[in-house]
């Protein structure tokens, strides 16, 4: 053996991901159906020459103008305004998650959610060696809060993971869950952050506001969002989270140097400014959801509410066997969950027909 094997935490773990299938339908990773018009490319190309003249040089470590733009970005969503301090970007929202564990969490430290859910929150505490532990969420996947606050103070976590709405369930957290469980991480020493994790948070139903307008109640908060989702930018690569000033200087320690290359700094800045665009089909979507969970439940099937771009439905005796007939007919969605449940991602209107013939079909052969 000429090389060490892997961490023995490691060992024998298959990377995380879904499927990459060269498939007609492809309804498996919550990604936007509609790519971005001509002359948003245009301009994205544009900003991306203007940023290689000077490739030579390492790009501004501080993303400046980036999290002024995301800060004027957010600012939209409460009426106290987001300060580019406030903000801070990284490779994927995904990335700025688990800087926040090596930040906040490590050895010693504990992090949880309720499950089900995002299968990637106990990796940014495996690989950060932070001790994991999970809740569950009710059996409809609402949240209990006082179970939930109950867990909290007993656990005492230096990072709760809170995402609104919930993935692979599509639940959106209550108004009153995120204060609550703010107060609760901040009633033990030295106290724990709540991440409320909004990656889906523009296709929320009307009513439920944005954890971002709770930032001035409450230090311990964290709001994180991502462009790969509404904002229909997902080969970007670009998250970001907005919190007190003091968490993004906290991340700062953690980062690589020069972690947001100058392309995507530029390309990001450029997709920002055609942000209407962008997040212009979020109604469609939405309505293409509620339509796409009435056809299921006219199935029989028993589907969850859901505020998010996709739906877990189900329940199947042989989950595989369905998504392998609807691959069979070229439509890939995604085998993810509790057991017997599928999850479908809202694709145009089209791609919810094709989904719809092919579930037809398979019901018919499998049981
Ligand atoms: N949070 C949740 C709940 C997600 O489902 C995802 C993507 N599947 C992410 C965060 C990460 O997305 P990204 O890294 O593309 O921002």
């Amino acid at each position: 053996m000429d090389f060490p094997p892997i961490r023995e935490e490691l060992r024998g773990l298959e990377p995380y991901g879904a499927p990459q299938l060269d498939v007609p339908v492809q309804l498996n990773t919550n990604e936007n159906p509609y790519g971005p018009s001509a002359a948003c490319a245009d301009d994205i190309a544009a900003a991306v020459r203007e940023a290689a003249l000077t490739l030579n040089r390492y790009p501004d470590r501080e993303h400046v103008a980036l999290r002024a733009a995301l800060a004027a970005y957010l600012s939209r969503d409460t009426p106290h305004g987001v300060t580019p301090d406030q903000v801070w970007a990284a490779n994927g929202s995904n990335e700025v998650m688990l800087q926040l564990l090596q930040a906040f969490g490590g050895p010693g430290r504990t992090a949880m959610s309720f499950a089900p859910t995002y299968s990637m929150y106990p990796e940014y505490a495996r690989d950060t060696s932070t001790t994991w532990v999970q809740g569950r969420r009710a059996e409809d996947f609402s949240l209990d809060l006082d179970a939930a606050r109950e867990a909290v103070e007993r656990e005492r976590p230096s990072v709760v993971l809170l995402p609104s709405p919930n993935n692979p369930t599509g639940t959106a957290l209550p108004p009153e869950a995120v204060g609550l469980l703010c107060k609760a991480a901040a009633s033990y020493e030295p106290g724990g952050l709540v991440v409320v994790d909004e990656a889906y948070g523009e296709f929320r139903r009307s009513g439920v506001p944005s954890a971002v307008e709770l930032l001035p109640t409450y230090r311990n908060l964290v709001v994180t969002r991502t462009m790969s989702k509404a904002f229909a930018a997902a080969g970007l690569r670009l998250g970001y989270l907005a919190a007190d000033p003091a968490i993004c200087d906290a991340i700062r320690v953690v980062r690589l140097p020069y972690h947001l290359s100058a392309v995507t700094q530029a390309a990001a800045l450029a997709a920002l400014r055609h942000a209407p665009e962008l997040l212009g089909r979020v109604d469609e979507l939405r309505a293409e959801r509620d339509g796409c969970v009435d056809w299921l439940r006219e199935q029989g099937l028993t589907v969850a509410d859901s505020d998010a771009n996709f739906v877990l439905f189900g329940t199947f005796a042989d989950r595989h066997a369905v998504w392998q007939g609807l691959l069979d007919r070229g439509v890939l969605i995604r085998e993810v969950g509790p057991d017997g449940w599928l999850r479908v991602s809202i694709g145009t209107a089209d791609e919810m027909m094709a989904f719809k013939q092919a579930m037809t079909e398979v019901m018919q052969t499998v049981a």
